[in-house]
């Protein structure tokens, strides 16, 4: 009974193992097939993360094409397809006030749902 409480399946295939413990896989060929798909994952992700990256900064360059300061409401961001979640960095200036940066343009969250938005160095 023990034996087939304990028993366990490769990762990849599902056949069952007779390996070591920390045996994952049957065979090299499924150890690769599995690495090799969770690699492109892992980029198609990536890539995600890039695209919604560049477009909050193509939306920010909008805003800050004339002048290098400029005060927005957030929900016009929004509208306009922002995605809050993803940014580059952060900023703490010597105020104390946190900005929050998508590459080379940030912002500082205002009263009224409003945002300063900035281009500075990264
Ligand atoms: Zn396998």
């Amino acid at each position: 009974m023990d034996s087939f409480i304990s028993q366990r399946f490769c990762q990849e295939c599902g056949s069952p193992l007779k390996g070591r413990s920390d045996q994952k896989f049957c065979s090299d060929q499924c150890r690769n097939q599995f690495n090799n798909r969770s690699y492109a994952q892992k980029l198609t992700q990536q890539r995600q993360i890039n695209r919604i990256l560049m477009q909050n900064h193509q939306i920010l360059a909008h805003y800050l094409l004339i002048d290098k300061k400029r005060k927005v409401l957030e929900l016009d961001l929004r509208v306009k397809g922002y995605n809050f979640d993803f940014h580059t960095h952060q900023k703490q200036a010597k105020n104390g006030q946190v900005y929050i940066f998508c590459y080379d343009f940030g912002y500082l969250r205002l009263a009224s749902n409003q945002l300063l938005l900035v281009q500075g160095s990264c």
